[in-house]
């Protein structure tokens, strides 16, 4: 199996890189990409920990971009972290996040959540925390029932504590992924909502930018998604990629390495890598 999409503590998943490489390994991952938002913090703590397993790891990250008034989640594959172009690009989006969170912790206090900003940091242990964080706290404060509802009611777009946050723009995040020697992947490119004819014009920018390919099997996508994504990643002459977009046993569906398959009419984003998985 091959998993190019999930998440560890050092962004807003909950496992540690050990847990991480646990995992990878009873679900029998060969490749494993860890793809936090906008950090690449926790790659050297992951390549330590797959050090003495049959795991390779593969260095990622998923940027959160601004096209259009749409955010949208940008994977980079096989970056090199120590680029700078990629790591300037990382402390604009880090002033962005935490600038993001603080409002949001201050639009939280008007529901009667004190400390929201605090509260979430210390949930994760650091300060580049994101939106999962401010739902777990809704969830133990009792504003919230589950993860989707506290998105629904305070945290999505248009509600109480929806902040709109000024990402680095499409072309410039995947500029610098390719910077870096990477892969730029489209994220879950359904989860935007984007109607047919945007997200066509979605991908022209993109691949006009450098982008090389596109998620088509996603955490827990359904068949008839991954058939519409296979046939758009061909009609664009993209590659495809896959990932369980892991984050923790609560939040996500699907687990590490167990998301479905790849359909056999798409070619893989390790197409061209010097050592490729066996699928
Ligand atoms: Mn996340
Ligand atoms: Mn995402
Ligand atoms: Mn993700």
């Amino acid at each position: 199996m091959i998993d190019l999409h999930c998440h560890s503590y050092y962004s807003d998943g909950t496992l540690s890189p050990e847990l991480l490489i646990q995992r990878a390994i009873s679900a029998q991952v060969q490749y494993l990409a860890l793809t936090d938002h906008d950090t690449t913090v926790g790659l050297a703590p992951l390549h330590a920990a797959a050090l003495e397993h049959d795991v390779k790891i593969i260095n990622g990250l998923e940027l959160s971009v601004l096209w259009k008034k749409h955010t949208i989640h940008i994977i980079g594959l096989m970056i090199d972290p120590h680029n700078e172009t990629l790591n300037n690009l990382l402390i604009l989006q880090n002033d962005s996040r935490i600038e993001r969170a603080k409002l949001i912790g201050s639009l939280l206090s008007k529901v009667g959540i004190k400390d929201a900003y605090l509260k979430a940091c210390d949930i994760a242990g650091h300060e580049r925390v994101g939106r999962a964080h401010f739902a777990k706290i809704l969830m133990d404060e009792g504003k919230a029932d589950t993860m989707q509802v506290a998105f629904k009611r305070y945290l999505g777009v248009g509600k109480l504590a929806y902040v709109a946050t000024s990402w680095v723009t499409l072309g410039l995040a995947v500029e610098a992924i390719v910077c870096a020697g990477g892969q730029a992947v489209i994220a879950h490119p359904l989860k935007y909502k984007l109607t047919r004819s945007k997200l066509h014009e979605l991908i022209g920018v993109f691949k006009g930018s450098g982008g090389v390919g596109m998620e088509v099997v996603s955490g827990d996508i359904d068949d008839a998604k991954i058939n519409e994504l296979a046939i758009l990643c061909k009609k664009f002459d993209l590659l495809a990629s896959t990932g369980s977009d892991f984050h923790d046993d609560k939040m996500s569906r699907v687990k590490i390495g167990c998301q479905k398959k790849l359909p056999l009419i798409c070619k893989p984003i390790w197409f061209d890598w010097p050592e490729r998985p066996v699928v």
